[in-house]
C-alpha cells in the first residue's frame, strides 16, 4: 500500500503511555471486528479454553485500567505503525467527508485511540483482548496496535492493506452510527430472539466490511494507494476473521446461528462489493436477498 508522505490525521489520541488506575465502568455496547477472534487468540496465547475467556470478558472485571486525563496527545513522529494508522484514518476522513458532502450531509470525524491493555470508553472498559472496536457513544475507534501482530502471526493475515482494512471496517461502524443504522439494530436488542439478533449483527458487520471497501474504492481513485497483492491481503484477512474460519480454527463445531460477523465467504464478498461499486447504496446488507 502506498501511504508514506500522505496526510496524517489530527484525530489520533495516544494513550499508550498513560498510567493505570480508576475503576472500570460496564454498560453500553461496542462493536468490534470480532469478539470470538479475540477469545480465540487469548485462548492460544494463554492456553485456555476460548469459551472461558468469553465468559470472563462479559462478566469479569479487569485488574488494570488506563485512565485518560488532560488533552489528547499525538503519537511520536518516529513511530512507524502509529504514523501508518494515522495516515489511514486521514484517508478515511477525506473519503467520507466527500461521500457525505455529495449526499448533502456532513461527516463528523471519529477519533482513533491507541491504547495498551485496557482503557476507559463511553461503552465501558475497552480491553486489548476484545480486538479493535468502535464505541458509538463516544464516536471513537479503539485499537491496541499489538492486534496487528496477532493478525499476522496467529491469524495468518499479514500486509499493510490488511491492517488498513481493520481501521476502515471500524470507521465503517462510525459511518453506520452517523447514518443511524447501528441505533436501529440496537433497538431490536431484547425485542427479537438471540438468533435473530445475531443475524442482524451479521448484516451490520458485513455492511461495515462493504463500507471499508467503499473507502478503498475512493482512496484508490483519488490517491492510487493500491499495490500488487494489496486487495488479496485484505481479502485474506476478511477470510481469516470469518466466524466459520474462527470456529473451525478454535477446534469447535461451526454453528451458523451463533455467527455475529458473517462467514469468510460473506466477508470477502461484501468487502469486494464495496471496493467494486464504491457506493453506500451497494452496501445494503439489510435488504439483500442473499448475504
Ligand atoms: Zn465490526
Amino acid at each position: 500500500m502506498r501511504w508514506e508522505g500522505n496526510r496524517e490525521s489530527d484525530n489520533v489520541e495516544d494513550r499508550r503511555d498513560d498510567e493505570g488506575g480508576g475503576s472500570p465502568v460496564f454498560g453500553g455496547r461496542s462493536i468490534g471486528i470480532g469478539t470470538i477472534v479475540i477469545a480465540l487468540i487469548g485462548g492460544w496465547v494463554l492456553g485456555i479454553n476460548p469459551l472461558t475467556i468469553l465468559g470472563a470478558l462479559s462478566g469479569g472485571a479487569p485488574a488494570h485500567v488506563q485512565t485518560h486525563q488532560g488533552p489528547a496527545h499525538k503519537p511520536p513522529a518516529d513511530d512507524h505503525l502509529a504514523r501508518f494508522v494515522s495516515t489511514v484514518l486521514a484517508d478515511t476522513e477525506d473519503v467520507w467527508r466527500d461521500v457525505f458532502r455529495q449526499g448533502g450531509a456532513r461527516y463528523v470525524d471519529p477519533k482513533l485511540v491507541l491504547f495498551r491493555g485496557a482503557t476507559h470508553t463511553a461503552c465501558g472498559t475497552g480491553q486489548s483482548a476484545m480486538g479493535p472496536f468502535y464505541c458509538p457513544a463516544d464516536q471513537k475507534v479503539y485499537i491496541d496496535l499489538g492486534f496487528y501482530e496477532t493478525l499476522k502471526n496467529q491469524l495468518g493475515a499479514p500486509g499493510d492493506f490488511a491492517q488498513a482494512y481493520v481501521i476502515a471496517h471500524e470507521v465503517g461502524h462510525h459511518v453506520q452510527n452517523l447514518l443511524g443504522i447501528s441505533a436501529q439494530v440496537d433497538r431490536a436488542r431484547g425485542r427479537v430472539s438471540k438468533v435473530e439478533y445475531n443475524h442482524l449483527s451479521v448484516k451490520l458487520e458485513l455492511q461495515a466490511d462493504c463500507l471499508a471497501g467503499v473507502w478503498a474504492h475512493h482512496a484508490q481513485n483519488a490517491r492510487q494507494i493500491l499495490e500488487q497483492g494489496d486487495v488479496e491481503s485484505a481479502m485474506n484477512a476478511a477470510a481469516k476473521i470469518g466466524d466459520d474460519a474462527l470456529q473451525r480454527a478454535s477446534g469447535g463445531a461451526v454453528v451458523p446461528d451463533s455467527f455475529t460477523h458473517g462467514t469468510s465467504a460473506q466477508r470477502q464478498r461484501w468487502f469486494s462489493t464495496g471496493l467494486r461499486m464504491g457506493s453506500v447504496k451497494a452496501c445494503d446488507t439489510f435488504s439483500a436477498q442473499t448475504l
